[in-house]
């Protein structure tokens, strides 16, 4: 350990600091009292005659009724799809990106109202909505804009033709980025698309069909029906070609389970609980600032999240002091404020599953530490937590808790942290820290995981893929990767 690291930090602990309240105007978003759903570029209502009502995790407060799509919608939107297919699969790459870079360029004109309504919808942080979300969901269909005429060339030799109709099933935890994920290089491959988004954040989704609009894009190209896991269901089994499906575990086995044997083509962006490892030459402070990046982004809503903390023995104590001093001055609260850190829990029932979680973590005998923070009386709510004292068959350490809780465990040599990093159903991402390149190349060739990020973590960007292995999924999004699965090939 270096003498800096040995000596007491002096800084003040700013816990104390009180900030004015600087609250993000929802003016700019105006709502339906009621949604139904965009079928062959209209909206229409509901066969099923259903419709539940979505709302802010912040307070409750409901902000509209949504459609709850049947079989029968599901069809239609299938149908839709299905006929809008021949003229967008044989219009000229070209004539395709235009529409693409059309949707990439309102998507950044009208970024604040998609920020304010998905912080709005989902209880994410507005300056992350802000600063990640709208940019990265723009860039994305940037990205897959330019590939639309090129797809020859990505592929050489290989003949690459659309797939035909794609159904496409998204969480809630970056609702409009996980619909651009799937959008954007399903069209550029000249493919159709019905979307469900998921229920608790459909907003954001249904916005998105004013910029479809907007852009011109022809009737039927995209299509977005709302509803529960029975919509999803009912999209599985339709008349698709392709599904891609980002989600839980659970349902995404369930999927591939109904599947096997029908010729669909799959992609699975599943759960995840990565490592992140911290060695004794790292640069501390960047380390605890991307250790909570790592966790506490979002709420900890990320598959990708950094929710196993592995720190070199040797430096245990100066990063577990650091970092609760950094737990410190996060600042939780409502999403809607600009200086706010960790927004609300999206739902009740993601709530309770971080609760029971938690409780079983204090059961199994790991020791919790939550900074002081007041939380709000209505809404969701949910401390940034930490754990040490953690083995690593305690479920804190085993199963995915998708909150801001995060478990400390530790390692003395490198491959013992292989070894631990690798001791999970899973197999999403991992971060290393460390000053020692070479290390870095040695651990990421040997962690099983489908992104190591070296000295930073959750950085995205959409030419590079992204996705699992193990019980994290198949198949990769972004990047030329993220193409292939919407194509298929004559050789
Ligand atoms: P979830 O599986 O409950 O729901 C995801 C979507 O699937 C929702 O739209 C839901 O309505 C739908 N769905 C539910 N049951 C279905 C069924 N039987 N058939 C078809 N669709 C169905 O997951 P969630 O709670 O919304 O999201 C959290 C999970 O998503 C976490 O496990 C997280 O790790 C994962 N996730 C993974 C990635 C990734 O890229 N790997 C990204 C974000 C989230």
């Amino acid at each position: 350990m270096t003498d800096v690291e040995r000596r007491p930090d002096r800084s003040p602990v700013p816990a104390g600091w009180t900030y004015a309240p600087a609250p993000e105007s929802t003016e700019i978003v105006s709502l339906r009292e009621r949604y139904g759903l965009f079928v062959g570029g209209e909206w229409v209502s509901p066969r099923s005659g259903e419709f539940f009502e979505t709302i802010s995790p912040r307070d409750e407060v409901p902000l509209a009724q949504v459609a709850q799509a049947g079989e029968q919608d599901v069809t239609a939107a299938t149908e839709a799809a299905r006929e809008a297919f021949g003229a967008w699969s044989t219009l000229p790459g070209s004539e395709r990106a235009k529409y693409l870079f059309r949707i990439a360029r309102i998507l950044a004109e009208r970024s604040r109202e998609f920020a304010v309504l998905e912080s709005l919808n989902g209880g994410k942080p507005i300056k992350e909505a802000r600063d990640v979300d709208l940019p990265l969901a723009a860039a994305h269909f940037f990205y897959y804009a330019g590939w639309a005429d090129k797809l020859e060339y990505a592929f050489p030799n290989r003949r690459p033709k659309p797939l035909g109709v794609a159904g496409q099933i998204i969480p809630w935890n970056f609702p409009l980025l996980m619909l651009s994920w799937k959008i954007a290089p399903a069209l550029a491959a000249g493919n159709t698309v019905v979307l469900k988004p998921a229920e608790t954040t459909p907003l954001t989704a249904l916005l998105f069909c004013d910029v479809l609009r907007q852009a011109e894009l022809p009737p039927g190209v995209v299509n977005i029906v709302t509803g529960d896991g029975r919509a999803g269901a009912a999209l599985v089994e339709a008349d698709v070609e392709k599904v891609a499906f980002t989600g839980s575990t659970e349902v995404g086995k369930a999927i591939q389970r109904r599947l096997a044997g029908s010729g669909k083509k799959l992609t699975l962006e599943l759960g995840g609980k990565a490592a992140n490892i911290v060695f004794d030459d790292a640069a501390v402070d960047q380390a605890v600032e991307g250790i909570v990046n790592g966790i506490y982004f979002n709420q900890g809503h990320v598959c990708c999240a950094g929710s196993r903390l592995f720190v070199q023995e040797s430096i245990y104590e100066p990063i577990v002091d650091k970092l609760k001093r950094r737990m410190a001055t996060l600042r939780v609260g409502d999403p809607l404020d600009k200086n706010t850190d960790v927004g609300a829990i999206n739902s009740r029932m993601q709530l309770d599953k971080i609760e029971e979680l938690v409780a079983a973590g204090r059961a199994e005998g790991a020791e919790i530490y939550q900074p002081p923070c007041r939380l709000p009386e209505k809404g969701y709510w949910f401390a940034p937590t930490v754990f040490t004292n953690v083995a690593q068959s305690y479920r804190i350490a085993q199963e995915e808790i998708f909150g801001p809780v995060l478990s400390v465990l530790t390692f003395r040599t490198p491959d013992e942290a292989v070894e631990k990093a690798n001791n999970t159903p899973y197999g999403l991402s991992a971060g290393i820290w460390t000053e020692k390149g070479s290390r870095i190349l040695w651990m990421a060739e040997r962690l099983r995981a489908g992104v190591v990020w070296a000295n930073t973590f959750n950085r995205f960007d959409p030419t590079s893929p992204f996705g699992g292995y193990k019980e994290s999924g198949f198949g990769r999004e972004g990047g030329l990767h993220g193409l292939e699965p919407y194509l298929a090939f004559d050789a």
